[in-house]
């Protein structure tokens, strides 16, 4: 039976239709004005030239001449708890793997009927306390692994949970703890030996070689720390894959990752397309900045969309996802249409007409196929209702695509609940600090700042002469004074809080207001007292007058001061 009789023969009611320049993937040649026609099942069920394959009429189309058509990106690396996963579809991604979630959450995912295909790791197995525990993932995001034999079992169990490849944590940054040599190939020897794969998180050169001699099957980003290049070459040797990350990664402070992509890349490591989504500066659907990194590493374009499809497609978890990567008659349908051919301009990823994946269809039109996946028109509040929302159908896309990424899950709320009340502490810390070092910058500045001479004349002070400057002398005191601490307290709070830094501006600013308020009145009241207690004494004797603010607008040099410094080595040391 050729292509076009099976068309006709096996096309259900309510299939569709994808119309554009095919390209089918991996080494297969553009063919211009194509078709593919995908059954009621999501199977792809005929694909020719427009000109040759008949169509069934009835059947709603997405794409036309101009448009393109191909496999859809699948994403090797993502942390799904921090975004949303029915918006991969509608941003070009077809297939995802999540590499550290809670194990509920993970299930869930894998549970969803409908949205891209999901593979989960589950949590990541770390040393008790280990990276990530400590951090973004304080709530059930990792398992600890204590003894090899301890590990073995955290393997097994998590497997027959259900969870399809294992992710270990090798992160020693800032004095954090490891799993041992000996408890990462416990937990590769019990994975291979349930029929699943290691992924292993290692950015430095050290933890990279215990990875690699333990024998995983992937590295799950590309190192940061430059590798020497026998240890590449033990890399290519050994076969692992290491899934890019780039762009994730590129403004780690000393990053080597695009050397060693130039590296693994021309030792001939295979490189897979993974853009950490979740982590900082990463966004949901596909991620044209990690295809141009992919490209300039010295894959190309066309390579870097390979890294995309079939080779991400052959990853650990994805490879048992039915066809992914390439688009081929009776395989599962999971490929995009897009407005325009992205190899030209890879944007287009971005914006499909519409996406194919896991048996349903997703597209830009409202269309009134029930067959066909429509997104729901309210922007959902929680996982439970998306996924209600995703069964249920109907509605405009765009309103889908827009919208805030709400948390997702009990675990994750627990978690944002315990970094918002991290976030707070510092900013309270912060708040705290200032008041005392108000009241030093008010001992300096009572000692340091001229005070006005005072006259007694007809029974009441006058200013002396020429002493008006003195006010104004206090007052300049005053502002740099504040200014200095302002720029240590921002100084400090960036190098102390960096990673906490959503509620800190607020306690710089009111902690560097009360700060000032303590100062000035501190000093003031340091001065020789009430003018008043100078009446009565002989006119013409003179004496200082209190310290005093004349322009009010001084108290804010230290809340700017400390602003402006966190502002600045933001800017300096933490990119986006
Ligand atoms: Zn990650």
């Amino acid at each position: 039976m050729n292509e076009r009789q099976r068309a006709t023969a096996s096309v259900r009611p309510r299939g569709c239709v994808f119309r554009g320049d095919l390209w089918r993937g991996g080494a297969a040649e553009p063919e211009p004005n194509s078709v593919v026609i995908i059954d009621r099942a999501g199977e792809i069920a005929a694909v020719g030239p427009a000109a040759e394959l008949p169509v069934p009429a009835d059947l709603p189309s997405y794409g036309g001449e101009g448009s393109w058509l191909g496999p859809g990106l699948v994403d090797a690396h993502v942390h799904l708890a921090f975004g949303r996963l029915e918006e991969m579809l509608s941003g070009g991604v077809v297939a995802v793997r999540d590499l550290g979630s809670p194990l509920q959450a993970g299930l869930r995912w894998l549970a969803a009927p409908r949205g891209p295909a999901v593979v989960v790791a589950g949590p990541i197995l770390t040393a008790a306390g280990g990276y990530p525990t400590n951090s973004w993932g304080a709530d059930g995001f990792g398992a600890s692994v204590t003894s090899p034999e301890q590990a073995r079992e955290v393997v097994t169990d998590l497997s027959r949970a259900g969870i399809q490849l294992i992710k270990i944590a090798l992160e020693p940054a800032v004095g954090q703890p490891v799993p041992s040599a000996a408890i990462t190939r416990a937990v590769v020897d019990a994975a291979h030996e349930a029929g699943i794969e290691v992924v292993a998180h290692a950015l430095s050169v050290e933890m990279v070689e215990r990875a690699v001699a333990a024998g995983v099957d992937e590295l799950a980003h590309t190192p940061v720390e430059r590798l020497p290049q026998p240890l590449i070459d033990k890399i290519a040797a050994a076969g692992t894959t290491v899934v890019s990350t780039l762009h994730a990664l590129v403004a780690y402070p000393e990053s080597a990752v695009r050397e060693n992509a130039d590296a693994l890349v021309r030792a001939g490591v295979p490189i897979a397309y993974g853009t950490d989504f979740g982590n900082e500066g990463t966004r949901t659907g596909a991620e044209p900045r990690e295809l141009a990194l992919l490209a300039r590493a010295g894959l190309g374009m066309r390579g870097a969309v390979l890294a995309a499809t079939s080779r991400a497609a052959g990853l650990a978890g994805l490879s048992r996802v039915a066809g992914l990567g390439s688009i081929s008659v009776a395989s599962p349908a999971y490929c995009v249409v897009l407005p325009t051919d992205p190899f030209l301009d890879p944007q287009a990823w971005r914006t499909p007409l519409a996406s194919a994946a896991k048996g349903t269809v997703w597209s830009m039109n409202e269309t009134d196929n029930p067959g066909v996946f429509a997104p729901a028109a309210s922007t959902p509040r929680g996982r439970q209702q998306s996924e209600d929302a995703l069964q249920q159908g109907g509605g405009p896309a765009v309103s889908w695509a827009s919208g805030p990424m709400p948390a997702d899950g009990e675990g994750l709320a627990q978690a944002n609940l315990a970094s918002s009340r991290r976030d707070l502490s510092a900013a309270m810390i912060v708040l705290l600090a200032s008041l005392p070092l108000g009241a030093l910058m008010g001992l300096v500045w009572e000692r340091v700042a001229p005070k006005a001479h005072w006259m007694v004349q007809g029974g009441g002070a006058v200013l002396g002469e020429l002493e008006q400057s003195d006010f104004i002398a206090a007052d300049g005191w005053f502002a740099v004074l504040g200014a200095v601490v302002g720029l240590l307290c921002g100084t400090l709070a960036f190098v102390l809080f960096r990673r906490r830094t959503r509620f800190l501006p607020i306690g710089l600013a009111v902690g560097g207001i009360l700060g000032s308020l303590v100062a000035w009145q501190l000093g003031r009241a340091l001065g020789p007292g009430p003018i008043d207690s100078h009446r009565g004494t002989p006119d013409g004797s003179t004496f200082d007058g209190p310290l005093d603010l004349r322009a009010d607008g001084v108290l804010l040099s230290w809340p700017i001061a400390a602003l402006l410094a966190v502002l600045v080595l933001t800017a300096i040391f933490d990119r986006e």
